[in-house]
């Protein structure tokens, strides 16, 4: 309920005094936000008090209400707008994310792979020299100043000739275009060599692998060829790549492969040796990330499946772990609430495509797959590896750019991820923070919109929202903030390498 429905209910309410803010409870708590992205946690008492404009600038909230934009007095409605503005500045850049299917064949084949993969004699999936081409040419008409060329898969690096030329062939068109360029790598490692390895950190390549856990979880849920093991493997090469940037005289803090990690019910029981792992790897940023529930037989699903209830208890068990190790000194942060704590504790929104209003589909990212399809974000591309090609927009060979943006898919997934718009969102206290997946609706229930209290997401960003606000409300010392606070801090990389 927003307060502006409140006012016209309640005639104790002071309308003038009030500045437009959403609430909702938490425990005792009521969390009020606003568009700048501010928010303040007030005891139910003091909020009445608030809505029946009784908060004198005697009060101990008052200075901060007021400051945030809660309390109309003395407003400065131009730094209020500069806010907002800043938190949407990305609105209207065009996509910085350039997803780039070099090939759909796969070495591996990991339990919650969906059907987006193909077997290693597959060579008619690979992406040809002259499709790559086309994809630079049209990935570089992007009207933002950021590209960064992502490469995926398949494992990417079975093709990797087209990702060296589409690195030397954007660099060259760079040299006109003048963007800041970065290309990044999403491998799984099993298909690494010394020579590939090499040219990687030669080019200034950022890296990104996947790393489930300890040998049995791995092992488990990305399953390799007979009498191998992917695990052994993937902590070679993230030892190799960390050790060549310390050799190379970077700073680790910046230079370092990530990984991600995807939650399985295995995950969830070794939680721990999880976190530990990373830590003793000395990776930076754990990215915990569940499953997308889609696409499964019943019987995978029993076996690596849980409930949102029980992901999010996993979530809020290993968020504490991560802290607790953080107030002992070590420097790990945890990937998803740095993106939500960066839009609640800094005057900025880090344009993560998937966690923004409107979604990145289209307007943030591009899809290319293999055979110069183009797609909104690599989900519509999964659809399609499903038999549904409701999200292609049309080929690298037909489809300008601008069209591309402007395409009436593009523009739908927009408005069914807009939450200003959208039926619950719109007044829901989270909406300052929080990014819905129309795509992830349309693959559930088939509708682009969804009914949130029954998505996926919905049920993921409110609880990590209601976690992160608790542990800031509740932080007498100040130590959980002063962590927090460590997680969002950006430094940049010297890129254009
Ligand atoms: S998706 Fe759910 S949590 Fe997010 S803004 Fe909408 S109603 Fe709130």
């Amino acid at each position: 309920m927003s307060v502006r429905t409140l006012q016209i209910d309640n005639p104790l309410v002071v309308p003038d005094s009030l500045g437009y803010f959403r609430f909702g409870e938490l425990d005792e708590w009521k969390v009020l936000t606003n568009d700048a992205g501010e928010w303040h946690a007030l005891k139910t008492e003091d909020f009445h008090s608030l809505l029946q404009g009784k908060i004198s600038d005697e009060h101990p909230e008052y200075i901060s209400l007021q400051r945030k934009g809660f309390i109309r007095s003395d407003l400065d409605l131009e730094a209020l707008a500069d806010k907002v503005r800043r938190k949407k500045q990305w609105m209207g850049q065009g996509p910085h994310l350039a997803v780039v299917i070099t090939t759909l064949r796969c070495n591996q084949s990991c339990k919650y792979c969906h059907a987006s993969r193909t077997d290693m004699d597959r060579v008619d999936t690979d992406m040809s020299l002259e499709t790559a081409k086309k994809v630079v040419d049209h990935a570089m008409h992007s009207p933002s100043p950021y590209l960064n060329f992502e490469f995926q898969g398949g494992e990417p690096t079975v093709n990797m000739d087209i990702i060296k030329f589409i690195v030397d062939y954007s660099r060259e068109k760079n040299k006109y275009e003048k963007k800041i360029l970065d290309h990044s790598l999403v491998t799984n490692m099993t298909y690494m060599n010394d020579e590939n390895a090499k040219w990687v950190m030669d080019n200034g390549i950022l890296i990104c692998t996947s790393l489930d856990g300890p040998e049995q979880v791995h092992n488990f849920n990305r399953t390799w060829q007979k009498n191998s093991n992917a695990y052994e493997n993937v902590l070679k090469w993230i030892k190799h790549f960390n050790q060549c940037y310390v050799d190379m005289g970077r700073d680790p803090e910046l230079w370092h492969v990530d990984a991600l990690m995807t939650t399985t019910k295995k995950s969830i029981e070794n939680w721990k040796e999880i976190i530990d792992l990373y830590v003793e790897l000395g990776i930076r940023n754990i990215h915990l990330r569940p499953l997308n529930p889609f696409g499964f037989a019943s019987k995978t699903w029993r076996a690596i499946g849980y409930t949102q209830q029980e992901y999010l208890e996993f979530y809020e068990t290993c968020l504490d772990y991560i802290l607790e190790l953080n107030q002992q000194g070590v420097q790990i942060c945890e990937g998803t609430a740095s993106i939500f704590l960066k839009k609640m504790l800094t005057p900025y929104d880090p344009n993560f495509v998937d966690i923004r209003s409107p979604v990145g589909s289209g307007t943030g990212q591009m899809a290319y797959n293999y055979d110069g399809s183009i797609y909104p974000s690599d989900e519509g591309r999964m659809v399609s590896a499903m038999g549904d090609e409701i999200f292609r927009l049309g080929t690298v060979d037909d489809l300008t750019m601008t069209e591309a943006m402007q395409h009436p898919t593009v523009r739908s997934l927009a408005i069914a991820s807009c939450l200003d718009a959208l039926p619950q969102c719109s007044d829901c206290w989270n909406a300052p923070y929080c990014g819905v997946r129309p795509l992830h609706n349309y693959m559930h229930t088939g509708d682009l919109f969804g009914q949130r209290p029954n998505t996926f997401k919905c049920v993921e960003h409110m609880g990590i929202s209601k976690i992160l606000i608790k542990r800031l409300v509740e932080d007498t010392d100040g130590s959980v903030e002063s962590v927090f606070r460590r997680w969002v801090v950006d430094r940049p990389r010297d890129t254009n390498t």
